[in-house]
């Protein structure tokens, strides 16, 4: 059997997917970015406070649990790699962490970001306020109004969070108006994108920042199993970043199982789902390359998700890749499916999910699970942020 590459080659392409579709105005911002990002991520000297930040301000390495009753509920060994542990309660931190220090290192002073549920928003107004950089966020006025604690949580962290009015006022028009900003700023300014999407070399490098997930799962399973290979790892999938990065250093190890998880919304034969890869067709999204939700004039269509994290109508190309070479399953879960999951998970471990991560726990159900099989899921974060979603549900 040919052996397929799974990283991405120097025009920033898996396959067939991904490259850097922008425009020319971009070129600039994307050539430096492309031709230092690499070089800056490997100095020893960066290396060590990314991994002292890791330490000492997310709290990595988040644990591998051992989840007992859960394990014992459905007749297998589950582990939970807990990144719901982390400072600001997901794995978002581990990715704007990384992307301050290469920042700081290009001389930038200024950050931009766009954010949808504001999980990003947050992620990247707390580390501007590390490092004393200033920081705008743009958020699609209809996300500022639903995503209103969020929004409080940046102001307070010292961000301007600008309510963008074009579109349909989500999360694609945030994008569009981060991307506009950029290139008028393209000395004084980075742009944080939050998951394994947009222009090449973003989906390298997040995927790289975020790859820390799976390098602590190896140690810490060989340490509980004596084996760093589990049978399969779970992880949701929005744009993919957290499903990447507990992937990443298996990619190459075919006999792990690697299962990605989309929002499956009311049901993917509704129009009110997000499950990207199981309804969607090849296009190009935020200047990549991928598989998107689109309708048959090649415009986007607006996702649906209980969860505002996993609404997102694209979806990182190394996962459009792994799709297509089969590398990696994907499934979907509905919304439905995700709150007993949910509701199941609280009351076996005493763990509150994030609604995203519960897409990954609902995935035990459709699976086929034997007794010695060895499944890590990744608990990408925690449900504080959801308990309005979840009273609602369940009327405690
Ligand atoms: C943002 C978010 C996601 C989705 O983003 P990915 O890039 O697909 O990982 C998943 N889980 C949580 C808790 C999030 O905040």
């Amino acid at each position: 059997m040919q052996k397929i590459n799974y990283q991405v080659n120097e025009k920033g392409y898996y396959g067939e997917f991904g490259g850097a579709w922008i425009p020319e105005m971009m070129f600039a911002n994307i050539d430096e970015l492309r031709r230092r990002y690499l070089e800056i991520i490997q100095l020893p000297e960066f290396i060590k406070e990314l991994d002292q930040l890791f330490q000492d301000y997310v709290g990595r390495p988040s644990p591998l649990y051992y989840a007992s009753r859960l394990s014992e509920y459905y007749g297998t060994s589950i582990f939970l790699k807990r990144e719901d542990l982390n400072h600001t309660g997901s794995h978002k931190l581990n990715n704007t962490v990384g992307q301050i220090l290469l920042a700081q290192r290009l001389g930038k002073t200024r950050i931009i970001a766009e954010t949808g549920a504001g999980q990003h928003g947050v992620a990247t107004a707390t580390v501007c306020a590390l490092k004393g950089m200033k920081c705008v966020v743009y958020m699609g006025a209809l996300d500022v109004q639903r995503q209103a604690p969020n929004v409080k949580k940046m102001k307070m962290l010292g961000a301007e969070v600008v309510s963008v009015q074009s579109g349909n006022k989500t999360l694609k028009d945030a994008t569009n108006e981060a991307m506009r900003d950029w290139i008028k700023n393209p000395e004084d300014t980075h742009y944080i994108i939050g998951s394994v999407v947009g222009p090449h070399p973003f989906p390298d490098m997040v995927a790289r920042f975020q790859s820390v997930i799976s390098r602590e799962i190896k140690a810490q399973l060989l340490g509980k199993t004596g084996s760093e290979f589990p049978t399969r790892i779970i992880a949701c999938v929005g744009g993919g970043s957290n499903a990447a990065g507990a992937f990443y250093h298996y990619l190459n190890h075919n006999q792990v199982e690697l299962i990605g998880v989309e929002a499956g919304g009311k049901g993917v034969d509704t129009k009110d789902t997000a499950a990207t890869l199981l309804v969607g067709s090849p296009g190009v999204l935020h200047a990549s390359r991928t598989m998107l939700m689109q309708n048959r004039d090649g415009q986007i269509t607006e996702p649906y998700s209980i969860s505002a994290g996993l609404d997102y109508p694209g979806i990182g190309p190394l996962h459009s890749h792994l799709h297509k070479t089969k590398r990696a399953k994907y499934i979907a879960t509905t919304d439905e499916e995700v709150l007993k999951a949910a509701l199941l998970l609280t009351r076996k471990e005493g763990i509150i999910p994030a609604l995203e991560s519960a897409h990954a726990l609902a995935a035990l159900e459709k699976l086929k699970l034997n007794e010695n099989d060895v499944n890590v899921i990744n608990l990408s974060g925690s449900g504080n942020k959801d308990m309005e979603t979840y009273l609602n549900a369940f009327n405690f």
